[in-house]
C-alpha cells in the first residue's frame, strides 16, 4: 500500500504541525493488530458494498468472502459490524429523492491542493446537488467525529474534483460510521464554497510548509499519533509551560478555573504517558534515562499445563465442583456469540439500559448533559454507595 507524505488520515496533524509530516514519513511504519483488523473489516465493507450497489454476483461474492474469512485477523463479529455499515449506506441512499450515483472504494486525488495528495473514499453518493462522503472506522478506542474532519474534507475535495464536471454540487455531507463505538453515524454538512475556502486558506499554506519540512511545531490533540510524541521537544515545552502555569494556584479555585485545569490536565496526562513509554523503550534499548530504569512488572502465576494440573488435583481427591465454576455469560458475550440480529430478534424484550453512573465528560461529548436536575446523588441513588 502506498502512503502519501501528506496523507489525508494524518491531515489534522500536519495541518496544525507542518514539520511533523516529514518526520513521520521517514519513521519506520509497522502494521499493528488494530491496523490489520481495520484493513480486513474495510475489505469486507467494500465487498458488501459492491454486492449491494454494484451488482457483484453471489458466486463471486462467496468466493471473495471465503478469502477474507481465511485471514488470520478474521473475527465473526466483523459480519455484524459491516452489516451496520451497510444499514447506514442503505439509509443514506434512501434519503436522496432519486437514486444517487454510488461509488465504493473510490480513489480520489487532490494534488492541486496538497502535493501528491490522494486517498480512497469508502463510499461516495451524489444526487440532488449533494455529494456525500461516507467513511467506515473500525476502531473502538477513540470516537471520530465528522464535523470539521480534515481527512473527510480532503476526500470530499478530491471527489468534487472528480465529479464536479458531471454533477451540479453545492453541498457536501460528511458521515462517519463507527459501529463499535456508536450505533448511529455521525454526519456534518458544509457548503462547497466553505470547503473550497478551507482548502485555499488553511490546507494549501500548511501543505506547502509541510512538504518542505518547514513551519512551526505546534502541539495539541493531533500529537496522539505522531511518531515522536514521546520525545518531541515542542510538546515537552508546551506541556511543561502548561504545568507551571496550572500549578501556580491561588488559595481557592473558581469553578471556571477547574474546567480549564481538567482540560489541560488531560493533555498533561497523555503527554506523560507517552513520555513514560518512550523512556521505558530507551531503557530497554540500553540507553540511560537519568534517575530511571526498566524493571520487571508484577507477574501472575499461570499453569504450565492446566489439563495435567487438574488431573493431578483430581488424583489428590479434589472434588470436581472445586475445579470449575458455572456462571452466566454477560449480555455482550451472548450477543457476540449469537450475532447482533439473532440477539435483537430473540432477546430484545429482556434487555434494559438503566441510566449510567454519572461521569465527567468534555463539553464536546455527544451525550446529553445530566443537568437541570437536583444532585447526582438524588438522580442516581446508589452513586455514593458504589463509590465506597
Ligand atoms: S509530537 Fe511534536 S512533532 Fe509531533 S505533532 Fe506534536 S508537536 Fe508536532
Amino acid at each position: 500500500m502506498s502512503h502519501a507524505v501528506l496523507s489525508p488520515s494524518s491531515a489534522e496533524r500536519w495541518i496544525h504541525c507542518p514539520p511533523s509530516a516529514k518526520i513521520n514519513a521517514e519513521a519506520p511504519r509497522t502494521d499493528t493488530a488494530y491496523t490489520k483488523e481495520g484493513t480486513l473489516a474495510h475489505a469486507l465493507c467494500e465487498l458488501k458494498g459492491r454486492k449491494y450497489f454494484l451488482g457483484l454476483g453471489p458466486r463471486k461474492y462467496a468466493a471473495e468472502l471465503k478469502k477474507l474469512q481465511a485471514d488470520e485477523m478474521w473475527q465473526d463479529e466483523m459480519e455484524d459490524y459491516t452489516e451496520d455499515w451497510m444499514d447506514a449506506l442503505k439509509s443514506f441512499d434512501g434519503e436522496f429523492d432519486a437514486r444517487p450515483h454510488v461509488a465504493v472504494e473510490q480513489k480520489v486525488e487532490f494534488s492541486d491542493i496538497v502535493p501528491e495528495g490522494f486517498g480512497t473514499c469508502d463510499c461516495v453518493m451524489i444526487g440532488g446537488g449533494l455529494l456525500q462522503v461516507i467513511d467506515f472506522k473500525y476502531g473502538k478506542g477513540v470516537p471520530v467525529g465528522a464535523e470539521g474532519n480534515p481527512q473527510l474534507m480532503l476526500y470530499a475535495l478530491g471527489a468534487l474534483k472528480a465529479y464536479d464536471m458531471i454533477y451540479d454540487i453545492d453541498t457536501v455531507k460528511l458521515s462517519i460510521v463507527q459501529p463499535r463505538i456508536r450505533r448511529e453515524p455521525d454526519s456534518w454538512e458544509v457548503s462547497v464554497d466553505d470547503l473550497n475556502a478551507w482548502a485555499e486558506d488553511v490546507v494549501k499554506p500548511a501543505a506547502a510548509l509541510a512538504i518542505r519540512g518547514e513551519g512551526e511545531y505546534r502541539e495539541g490533540e493531533w500529537c496522539r499519533f505522531c511518531a515522536i510524541r514521546g520525545s518531541c521537544r515542542a510538546r515537552a515545552e508546551a506541556n511543561l509551560a502548561l504545568a507551571r502555569a496550572e500549578f501556580r494556584l491561588p488559595p481557592e479555585l473558581e469553578d471556571g478555573e477547574i474546567g480549564d485545569i481538567l482540560r489541560e490536565g488531560e493533555r498533561l496526562e497523555s503527554w506523560l504517558s507517552d513520555l513514560r513509554k518512550y523512556a521505558l523503550n530507551a531503557c530497554l534499548d540500553g540507553r540511560e534515562i537519568p534517575g530511571w530504569k526498566a524493571v520487571e512488572g508484577r507477574s501472575q502465576r499461570a499453569w504450565t499445563d492446566a489439563e495435567a494440573a487438574f488431573d493431578a488435583a483430581r488424583a489428590l481427591g479434589v472434588p470436581e465442583a472445586m475445579l470449575y465454576e458455572r456462571k452466566p455469560v454477560t449480555l455482550a458475550q451472548l450477543e457476540k456469540a449469537m450475532g447482533k440480529k439473532a440477539f435483537a430478534e430473540g432477546l430484545k424484550d429482556y434487555v434494559t439500559t438503566p441510566p449510567g453512573k454519572p461521569t465527567l465528560a468534555a463539553e464536546k461529548d455527544r451525550r446529553s448533559a445530566v443537568t437541570g436536575r437536583t444532585t447526582a446523588k438524588e438522580d442516581f441513588g446508589d452513586y455514593e454507595q458504589e463509590e465506597q
